[in-house]
């Protein structure tokens, strides 16, 4: 049976779902979830990432966090993780970057906090040969305790809102039940939420499991010292709206048909994220990608590869640095969260 079928059967049995449960459904359902059946990213895929554009991404974030480690004071041993890394460029990209740095890496223990076992056995094959040998665990719970640098690339918008709608009458849960031919459908529910007034017709997001995530996360850093970056895109002002969107081969479709079979994602909730770090004791704030990229050095690094190669080569680097960083482009509507623990200066941000 299809997860449409049976998602079909279980709001017929149980009633409507919540957007958080169908999220979650054709994202991770183990049988036919999106993340549990599809590791294909970039121009083959259906959506592609930064550091998938250029491995000049995932370089400046290694050495981004070997400058972290060192503000830390260079800790004999800590944790290097990263939540979320799809098919495992990134780590790739920033371990290779982080060879400059040998006692870096001879201090790290590497985590992979990754949920879809497709994803892991990627994640593996990538890094195959890396210098140091990677943990997975599927929640952040499941990292060893000590002082952290973790990054996140394109996690958040994978993490399921609800979504609340303001009626006449009030505040409504929008779930996914069955419509009158027998298909998926939304429809509203009565809900008890208490949610900042707004104008009939408003729809609230409550962002719960990104905020968790952030407030797990801020503990940990505060706990044992440490740093965060979660790179995503989504809103840096309290908003209303409707972010849910699926994508199948770059092209957005309806998020209720073909259930599991495209990617479904929401936009991140920085403000949330960061009140959620506050709240748990850590510093935090907000950049745009194009700020972070350049602070990092994004243009002294194309400019050194370019030197190495061609003008075709030359050209393709322009691109990629356009695609990273121009505000039309990735550059402004991808930010970045850091979280940083009491004490640490955060370097070349
Ligand atoms: N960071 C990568 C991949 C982004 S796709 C890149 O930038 O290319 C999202 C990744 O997060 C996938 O690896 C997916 O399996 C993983 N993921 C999604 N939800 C998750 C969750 N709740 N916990 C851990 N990993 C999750």
């Amino acid at each position: 049976m299809s997860l449409a079928d049976r998602l079909k059967a279980q709001i017929a049995a149980t009633g409507p779902l919540t957007i958080a449960d169908y999220m979650t459904a054709c994202l991770h359902d183990p049988q036919d979830g999106y993340y549990a059946t599809r590791v294909v990213l970039g121009e083959d895929g259906d959506f592609i990432t930064a550091p998938l554009v250029s491995q000049i991404f995932g370089e400046l974030i290694g050495l981004w966090a070997v400058a972290t480690w060192q503000a830390m004071g260079s800790p004999a041993s800590f944790v290097f993780a990263e939540a979320g890394p799809g098919d495992g460029t990134l780590m790739a990209d920033m371990l290779r970057a982080a060879w400059l740095e040998p006692a870096f890496l001879a201090a790290a223990s590497l985590w992979l906090v990754e949920a879809s076992p497709a994803f892991a056995a990627q994640q593996a094959q990538r890094l195959a040969q890396a210098p140091i040998i990677p943990y997975w665990t599927g929640t952040l719970s499941g990292l060893p305790e000590g002082p952290l640098i973790l990054v996140s690339n394109e996690l958040l918008d994978c993490l399921p809102p609800r979504q609340f709608v303001r009626t006449a009458s009030g505040w409504a849960e929008r779930r996914v039940g069955l419509g009158s031919d027998g298909q998926l459908a939304f429809g509203l529910a009565p809900a008890q939420a208490a949610l900042p007034d707004a104008p009939e017709g408003s729809l609230y997001e409550d962002c719960a499991a990104q905020v968790g995530f952030a407030n797990e996360l801020a503990h940990r850093i505060v706990r044992h010292g440490g740093a965060a970056l979660l790179i995503d895109y989504g809103r840096d002002e309290p908003g209303f709206g409707d972010t849910l969107q699926a994508l199948s081969r770059h092209q957005m479709v309806d998020p209720l048909i073909c259930p599991g079979e495209a990617d479904i994602t929401v936009h991140a909730d920085f403000p949330a994220v960061l009140a959620a770090a506050r709240a748990a004791g850590a510093n935090a704030g907000l950049m745009t990608q194009g700020q972070l990229l350049l602070r990092l050095g994004l243009l002294e690094r194309a400019e050194a590869l370019a030197a190495a190669t061609d003008e075709a080569g030359m050209a393709v680097i322009e691109r990629q640095v356009e695609r990273l960083a121009a505000p039309d482009q990735m550059g402004e509507l991808f930010k970045a969260a850091w979280i940083y623990s009491e004490g640490i200066d955060p370097p070349l941000l």
